[in-house]
């Protein structure tokens, strides 16, 4: 019903946050994020330009007399985009919506003396509204200047949850960079064994339903973006390595047919896990039962 009614709002528009403001300037407007906090901004009353790829000519006339800007362009050229920006206003915000957060948020505190803030939607550009999805917000400079940013983005339904931007990209190793890794192997392994999808998803349970679309989906979206994601952590070799080194120790265990052992590598985990291991099972039974409810093939 909450979604719903979010969905409405996306019709109708949203209330807007501060009023009498100067324009935004979204840099990299034209693509999928940028494109939906354009959306977003001018459904909540907001004056907004875009600054593009092709726009560089113009951007001095672009950013002119903006309130903020917003970067939103592919990771591999975020730093550079944010040197290239003409001197902004000291009282204009600079903000961006990268994935990674530690490099871009320093490149945005060198390139500007006024508010920064650093934003990392945790979600992609086709949810149907942003009703209870998370935006990781890293403080930058002076937060009075863009408190109210961080309320429109709330008043959108979002969730803000404040982070260090160095602890962010850490977390993010694991939540992205190594989720994105795994799912891309696990598809890749599936095309190199020619795997038969159509005999897979007639013998799935839900929970395997779960993971083919979860890997699926990653192969329907956009191959740069999640490179990109992979590739800008600059410690996920590592993360990955660790990974890897574990799946060969269970392999071995599994190799050497030591039961015993398995079992007790299977409960030292299921212990670390502790009261999160059932609070997981309970919520993924919900999951399992809409993902059951909801299959289309
Ligand atoms: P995208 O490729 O759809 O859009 C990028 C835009 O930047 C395009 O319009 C492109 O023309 C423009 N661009 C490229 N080089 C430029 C330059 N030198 N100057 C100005 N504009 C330039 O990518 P996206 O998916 O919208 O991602 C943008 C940012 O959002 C990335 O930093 C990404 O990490 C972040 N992000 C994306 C998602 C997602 O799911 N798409 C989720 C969270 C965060």
């Amino acid at each position: 019903l909450m979604r719903e009614s979010y969905l409405n709002e996306k019709d109708v528009g949203f209330k807007q946050i501060k009023t009498d403001l100067r324009p935004i300037v979204i840099v990299g407007g034209h693509g999928q994020l940028g494109g939906l906090f354009h959306q977003m901004l001018t459904l909540s009353g907001y004056e907004v330009r875009i600054l593009d790829k092709h726009d560089w000519d113009q951007a001095e006339a672009i950013c002119d007399n903006a309130s903020m800007v917003i970067v939103s362009v592919p990771i591999s050229v975020t730093e550079s985009v944010i040197s290239r920006l003409p001197t902004l206003a000291d009282d204009c915000i600079l903000a961006d919506l990268t994935s990674v957060k530690s490099k871009p948020v320093a490149a945005m505190l060198a390139a500007h003396k006024g508010p920064v803030v650093g934003l990392h939607p945790m979600f992609g550009p086709d949810v149907g509204s942003l009703a209870k999805q998370l935006v990781v917000v890293c403080h930058g400079r002076d937060s009075d200047a863009y408190q109210w940013l961080l309320e429109q983005i709330k008043i959108w339904g979002a969730r803000l949850a404040e982070a260090d931007a160095h602890q962010h990209d850490e977390a993010m190793q694991l939540v992205q960079a190594m989720r994105h890794f795994s799912s891309f192997v696990y598809g890749y392994n599936l095309y190199k064994e020619n795997a038969d999808l159509d005999v897979l998803l007639q013998f799935s349970s839900p929970i395997y339903r779960l993971e083919l679309a979860m890997v699926g989906r990653l192969f329907a979206q956009d191959a740069e973006l999640y490179t990109d994601i992979i590739f800008a952590q600059e410690h996920s070799h590592d993360a990955i390595a660790d990974y890897l080194k574990r799946y060969q120790e269970a392999l071995k265990i599994l190799q050497a047919g030591d039961r015993d052992q398995f079992i007790a590598t299977f409960n030292e985990v299921g212990k670390w896990f502790g009261d999160f291991a059932g609070q997981f099972q309970r919520e993924s039974r919900n999951m399992l039962k809409s993902a059951n409810d909801s299959r289309q093939i």
